[in-house]
């Protein structure tokens, strides 16, 4: 007896969840069996490419099914690399070695929890929502033993030294006994086997073969007087099409086949958003089948996700992730391109300056545009979706490399507003712009609704024009690249010049800025290093103060630059502007005629309440709180 050895800890609790599964789609474990056999076979094909003792052509690979229905199992054979002793205890005896795995590390794993497990790629672990014993068989390539490995489960396996003729993999899964909800002995029939074949792994490129039992009418009987006798025939078949999904035609595939073809490949638990199948001929010839998933991977915003897509020649995987077929503004698209324009032998290196494949990267680039642009006129609620998994990555885009893609992304962003509080397109603002309007406003804050009490906002709210909130810190670093849109110049609500006053209005406003001059400019003095200058306010309405800024660094660029590792020291020129309407006005007039220090003190206050405001740190609380107090207890 070999000895029985324990599963790594997480494997064993994965283990109980499929043995214990509640899900209902048991029979995807064929699927996963067979999709690491086709990987298997894979592997020791890309070898026979470059090691003639391999000595096997691609038409040699095949997966056989076998069923006994007296012991009750079911048998799944490959020719491909097989598997060392090591590999085996690695592979099989470890769940963290399975690259399609992640997973939640709650002890009490929900219903849904095992739903999205069933949906995902769980691989060979899933053999045990309908087996009662696993064994498998296999003989790597290069190697003379072969290895037997054993499983009831949770307990543990074994591996012990078998027989095994040629090099492969067999998957012997022994069913568990039906119950009065469960018909595990279904998996023996061979109508079962050939429907599910059919619907999970048709495009399977090595042929899946099954011997087929047929009863015919034996010759002779059942003809005149001569009573009907049968005789049952076996005939080997091949259950699977072998076609490539992109290589179908596309009104033969049903959306469901292309969701299914998603989740299984790319181990989503979601369906795409959006999936677009491209066949194209001329200067670029191929077939893409691009995925545009429905939420971001957890790892999307983070330096591990790596893009790229699969990309085949004449139906052969030569990489697995391309990343010159895909800029970094579309990042989140998945899929695969298959060509015939491509040599099967080329090299990673040569591959980047390979003309076919800059020609198929634009044109992708285009189509993917197409669709995004397609789906948010038509289907705008799908679109918003699309925005708020991958919206980011579209500005970043426009805001990279200086611009040179905002013309083709330009079309696709969108921005909360004013309006309606909800997400519209720069298109969408422009189309309502006033007449009068000369720019597109925007403020800036942390959330839509401090962007929308920005002080900042009242007086361009008032003339009625909508302004764009911008609540994500790539947001103004996008629009400052685009300057403008259809003409339309970009506006901060706290840029120095609002340009919304008539000319006697500013007219006004520079006689009172001029009688008022040397009052602000004490008020600067008392803010010195805090802020440029101080002058009076053409925006505010109700508000006593706020603060802008000149110059290009905004007020939220600074929280932005100051988040960044190794503090830039990046600061933004900032202006207080005083309410010359508010009655705070009078009061800082008449300290300057009579109490230049109260003024100095007031100035403070009143500078920490408007970074207060904007949401920006206060550079001293403890003055700013003692300051406040002395107000509250003075002696009138
Ligand atoms: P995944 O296929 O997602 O990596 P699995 O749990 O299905 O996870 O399989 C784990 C590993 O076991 C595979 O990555 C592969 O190395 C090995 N393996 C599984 N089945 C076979 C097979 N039929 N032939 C060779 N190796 C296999």
């Amino acid at each position: 007896m070999a000895e029985t050895k324990q599963f790594k800890a997480e494997s064993k609790r994965l283990l109980d969840m499929m043995i214990n599964s509640i899900y209902t789609h048991k029979e995807i474990f064929l699927r996963e069996i067979i999709s690491n056999a086709s990987d298997a076979m894979d592997k020791l094909y890309f070898k026979s490419l470059t090691d003639d003792s391999v000595g096997m052509n691609r038409s040699d690979f095949f997966i056989k099914i076998d069923v006994d229905k007296d012991e009750n199992s079911l048998t799944i054979r490959d020719n491909g690399i097989g598997m060392t002793k090591d590999e085996l205890e690695n592979n099989l005896g470890t769940i963290a070695n399975s690259g399609s795995f992640s997973f939640k590390n709650d002890e009490n794993n929900s219903a849904e929890d095992v739903d999205i497990i069933g949906q995902f790629g769980v691989g060979f672990y899933s053999a045990f929502m309908v087996a009662k014993e696993v064994q498998v068989k296999t003989k790597a390539f290069g190697s003379d033993q072969a290895y037997l490995w054993k499983s009831e489960g949770v307990d543990g396996y074994t591996i012990e030294e078998c027989d095994k003729d040629g090099v492969g993999t067999e998957v012997k899964i022994f069913l568990k006994d039906d119950t009065d909800d469960e018909e595990y002995s279904e998996f023996l029939m061979q109508w079962k086997i050939k429907s599910l074949v059919k619907k999970y792994s048709d495009y399977i490129h090595y042929p899946i073969k099954f011997d087929m039992e047929h009863d015919h009418l034996k010759e002779g009987t059942g003809v005149d007087d001569v009573p009907a006798e049968y005789e049952t025939t076996v005939e080997t078949e091949t259950l699977n099409s072998m076609t490539p999904l992109w290589r179908k035609n596309k009104n033969e595939i049903t959306e469901e086949e292309y969701n299914n073809f998603y989740k299984e490949k790319y181990y989503d638990y979601a369906d795409p958003l959006k999936s677009i199948h491209v066949k194209t001929e001329g200067t670029a010839t191929y077939d893409g089948l691009l995925f545009i998933p429905a939420n971001a991977p957890m790892d999307f915003y983070s330096k591990n996700y790596e893009k790229g897509l699969q990309l085949y020649s004449s139906g052969v995987l030569i990489m697995d992730k391309c990343a010159d077929l895909i800029p970094d503004h579309f990042c989140f698209v998945r899929g695969l391109v298959d060509s015939q324009d491509l040599s099967l032998n080329i090299s990673r290196e040569m591959l980047q300056h390979d003309r076919q494949l800059k020609l198929i990267a634009k044109s992708l680039e285009k189509t993917i545009k197409n669709e995004l642009k397609k789906m948010l006129n038509n289907e705008r609620e799908k679109y918003e979706q699309f925005w708020k998994a991958f919206g980011m990555q579209i500005k970043f885009g426009v805001y990279n490399g200086y611009g040179a893609n905002k013309e083709l992304l330009k079309d696709l962003l969108m921005f909360h507003s004013s309006a309606e509080k909800k997400l519209c397109t720069l298109d969408e603002y422009v189309s309502r712009m006033k007449d009068e309007q000369k720019y597109i406003y925007y403020a800036a804050a942390e959330t839509v609704d401090k962007a929308d009490t920005l002080p900042q906002t009242e007086i361009v709210k008032d003339k009625g024009y909508e302004i764009l909130y911008l609540t994500e810190s790539v947001d103004e670093f996008a629009i400052k690249v685009l300057e403008s849109y259809s003409d339309k110049q970009f506006k901060s609500v706290s840029d120095a010049d609002l340009d919304l006053d008539s000319p006697e209005e500013k007219e006004e406003f520079k006689k009172l800025s001029e009688e008022s001059k040397d009052m602000l400019d004490e008020i600067a003095k008392a803010l010195s290093g805090k802020v440029k200058s101080a002058k009076l306010s053409e925006r505010l309405k109700s508000h006593p103060v706020c603060l802008t800024n000149e110059g290009q660094i905004s007020l939220e660029m600074e929280k932005t630059f100051a988040q960044m590792p190794g503090d830039q020291n990046v600061r933004a020129e900032k202006v207080l502007e005083i309410n010359p309407n508010h009655e705070i006005f009078g009061v800082l007039k008449s300290l300057y005629d009579t109490d230049k220090e109260k003024l100095g003190d007031y100035s403070k206050i009143l500078y920490t309440q408007a970074l207060l405001i904007e949401g920006m740190p206060i550079d001293n609380p403890l003055e700013f709180s003692n300051l406040v107090c002395s107000l509250m207890t003075e002696k009138k």
